[in-house]
C-alpha cells in the first residue's frame, strides 16, 4: 500500500535508510571501537529478521527505496544471507546494498550476490598488511583481498567500493597505493573523512586529514577530473584523465553534504536515528513489540522525521559527541 512520501522539516525526502543489523563486529577499528571491544547488545534487545522486514516495507511504502545493510560488521549476524533474501524481496525497495569489512566475504560473496544485494561497499584502511593490523588490531588484509576478489568474480556486483577512513598521521602513506589499488583494478577506492564517532572519543580536527589534500597529493601525480555530483550522494567522485578507473571523496567534515541528505538510520537494538550525529532517537521496537499497528508505527516514524537535524555541527563550538559509537549506529 502506498503512503505519502516520508518528507522532513526542511523538505528533504528521505528514501536512503542504514538498517545496523548487529552491534558485533569482529574488528576492532582503532576510529571506532577499543581493543577489548564494547559490552554488546543482548540477543532478544536486537530487532529480528522480521520485524527488520516489517519496517523496511513500511518505509518503502513512504519511498524509502534504498536499504543499507550496515553493523558493527553485518556478516557476523546468523544467517544474514536469508535477510537480504527476505529485504531484497519486499515491495518497493529497489536498491539493497551493503558495507562490510570483506573479512567474511569470501565465505559469503555468493549467497550475498544469488539474495539479491546489488551494491557492495568493503572498508579496507590499508594495503599494506602490518598496517593493515595496526588499524584493525586484526592480521587480516591477506583474507579481506581474497573476499574483494571472490565478489569481483561477480559481474553484477560492480562497480565495488572500497572505503578507507583517512587519518592524518596514517592515510597519508596509503594515499597513492590505493590510487594505483584503483587504477589496477574494477574497485572505486573512496576516502572517508574521520568523524567523532569513535568510542575512545579521542577524534579532534588536526586528526582529519581532508579529502581535498588527498585529492591534491593523487592529482600531482594521476590527474583527475571532476565528475557530476549525484543528488543526495555523499561521494565526490573523480575519474582519472587517463581513464584508468575513478577515485571517490567523502568529506563530512570539510565539505558537509547534510543540504540534500535524505538518509536516516535505524540501529540493531531498534532505535530511529535521523542523523548520523543525531543526539536524540525514537524507539520503534517497543511500539513493534506491543501490537503497533503500521499507521501507528508510520505516525511515530514522521513526527520523528519531521524534527531531523538541518545538519551537523562537528565544526561548530559546542560540538556534543553522539553517545552511540559508530559501530552501534552502522555507516
Ligand atoms: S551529518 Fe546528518 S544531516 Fe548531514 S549528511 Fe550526515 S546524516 Fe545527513
Amino acid at each position: 500500500m502506498a503512503r505519502a512520501p516520508l518528507v522532513d522539516g526542511h523538505g528533504r525526502h528521505i528514501g536512503d535508510v542504514r538498517v545496523s543489523v548487529t552491534d558485533r563486529c569482529n574488528f576492532r577499528c582503532q576510529y571506532c571501537m577499543p581493543a577489548e571491544g564494547l559490552p554488546w547488545l543482548e540477543r532478544d534487545d536486537v530487532l529480528r529478521f522480521e520485524e527488520i522486514e516489517r519496517l523496511t516495507g513500511l518505509l518503502a511504502e513512504m519511498g524509502v527505496s534504498a536499504v543499507r545493510l550496515t553493523g558493527g560488521e553485518p556478516l557476523v549476524r546468523r544467517e544474514f544471507p536469508r535477510l537480504a533474501a527476505m529485504l531484497a524481496a519486499v515491495a518497493g525497495l529497489d536498491d539493497l546494498s551493503i558495507t562490510t569489512n570483506g573479512f567474511l566475504l569470501e565465505r559469503d560473496a555468493a549467497a550475498l550476490v544469488e539474495a539479491g544485494i546489488g551494491r557492495f561497499n568493503v572498508s579496507i584502511d590499508s594495503l599494506q598488511r602490518d598496517r593493515f593490523y595496526e588499524m584493525t588490531r586484526r592480521d587480516a588484509l591477506p583474507q579481506v583481498l581474497r573476499g574483494l576478489a571472490a565478489l569481483a568474480a561477480f559481474p553484477q556486483a560492480h562497480p565495488i567500493k572500497v572505503n578507507a577512513v583517512a587519518i592524518r598521521g596514517f592515510t597519508e602513506e596509503e594515499t597513492l597505493p590505493f590510487a594505483r589499488f584503483a587504477r589496477e583494478h574494477p574497485y572505486e577506492v573512496r576516502f572517508i573523512e574521520f568523524m567523532p564517532l569513535d568510542a575512545d572519543r579521542s577524534w579532534d580536527h588536526a586528526k582529519v586529514l581532508t579529502g581535498d589534500e588527498i585529492r591534491a597529493a593523487v592529482h600531482a601525480v594521476y590527474p583527475l577530473e571532476a565528475q557530476p555530483r549525484e543528488p543526495n550522494a555523499t561521494a565526490r567522485v573523480f575519474r582519472f584523465a587517463d581513464g584508468q578507473g575513478r577515485l571517490g571523496f567523502i568529506n563530512p567534515v570539510s565539505e558537509p553534504f547534510c543540504a540534500d541528505c535524505d538518509r536516516i538510520r535505524l540501529t540493531a537494538d531498534g532505535k530511529l536515528r535521523t542523523c548520523l550525529f543525531s543526539l536524540n532517537e525514537t524507539d520503534l521496537r517497543a511500539p513493534l513489540r506491543d501490537g503497533a499497528t503500521d499507521d501507528d508505527l508510520e505516525q511515530i516514524i514522521r513526527d520523528a522525521v519531521w524534527r531531523k537535524e538541518l545538519k551537523h555541527h562537528v565544526n561548530e563550538p559546542g560540538f556534543i559527541q553522539p553517545a552511540r559509537s559508530m559501530s552501534a549506529i552502522g555507516g
